[in-house]
């Protein structure tokens, strides 16, 4: 059993504050479901938890089993078990994925034996052409391809838990659901290492919700979780929007000397 611990993060990028104290726990066999408007800090979120550079901690924390993450660089991250899926995957020329996946087995001390076959296997359990396993990782992929293919790193890798950022933009709706689908099972079977996957999904739709199970759903609102609730939560967003969590913006303290002092008296 595993726990991803998200406690009070507040992180910056290009000089503004854009998470203002996140608290999330995630463990083995949930999923876990953040929403919420364009530029609320989704992504951002997901980044910070995964160590893109670029992004400044202001405090909090992050741990996975009790071991700091912030502390660490992303790749030892991702060997200690957490996992993102990206929302824009990387075209990485010159890099097959079966050559990924060998090296990254590797790096987490993993065999690789019957690793030709188990990939052959996932491809086939969620629609991605078996020749794509061997071209260059990403380039010149269709979207549907470009999420199927970050899918089958996810089975393959079976990570402690995963981020997964907007699985579902630019997917087709049989993609989605056979992406989704592989995901649920994956939070609902024992991996390798004996536990099942604990997921934190972002997302803006429904629709991923129908073949993967929110556990709980989150809403996030200019970088705080406003609300969380069960299931109906989402279908409860999808009737009203966004409009019950508005949350107003905090006020500028004005330049001196601005146009603001004349109306100060
Ligand atoms: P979401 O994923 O919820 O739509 P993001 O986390 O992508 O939101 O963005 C939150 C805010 O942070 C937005 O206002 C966005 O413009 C800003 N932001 C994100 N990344 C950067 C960056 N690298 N440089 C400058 N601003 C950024
Ligand atoms: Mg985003």
């Amino acid at each position: 059993m595993s726990t991803l611990q998200i406690t009070d993060l507040r992180a910056s990028v290009a000089g503004k504050q854009i998470l203002h104290g996140v608290n999330l726990t995630i463990s083995s066999g949930e999923v876990h479901v953040v929403m919420g408007p364009n530029g609320a800090g989704k992504s951002t979120l997901s980044a910070v938890v995964m160590g893109k550079p670029g992004y400044e901690v202001l405090g909090g924390s992050v741990t996975l089993d009790g071991v700091d993450m912030l502390a660490l660089p992303a790749w030892q991250r991702a060997q200690a078990g957490l996992h993102l899926v990206m929302q824009y995957p990387s075209e990485v020329p010159g890099v097959s994925l079966d050559h990924v996946m060998e090296q990254a087995l590797i790096a987490r001390g993993r065999s690789t034996d019957g690793l030709d076959e188990l990939l052959e296997a996932e491809a086939a359990r969620i629609g991605f052409a078996p020749e794509l396993l061997h071209r260059a990782l990403n380039v010149d992929l269709s979207g549907g391809e470009k999420k199927r293919n970050e899918t089958l790193q996810l089975a393959v890798l079976q990570p402690r838990i995963a981020i997964l950022d907007e699985l579902d933009s630019g997917l087709d709706i049989d993609a989605l659901r056979d992406c989704a689908r592989r995901v649920e099972a994956l939070t609902n079977d024992d991996g390798p290492q004996g536990q099942r996957l604990g997921a934190l999904v972002i997302t803006h739709y429904n629709r991923l919700l129908e073949a993967l199970r929110a556990d709980v759903i989150h809403i996030l609102v200019k970088g705080r979780i406003v609300a969380t609730g069960g299931p109906e939560l989402a279908d409860q967003l999808e009737r009203d929007g966004y409009a019950a969590y508005a949350i107003a913006d905090e006020p500028e303290a004005s330049a001196p000397g601005s146009l603001d002092d004349l109306f100060a008296i």
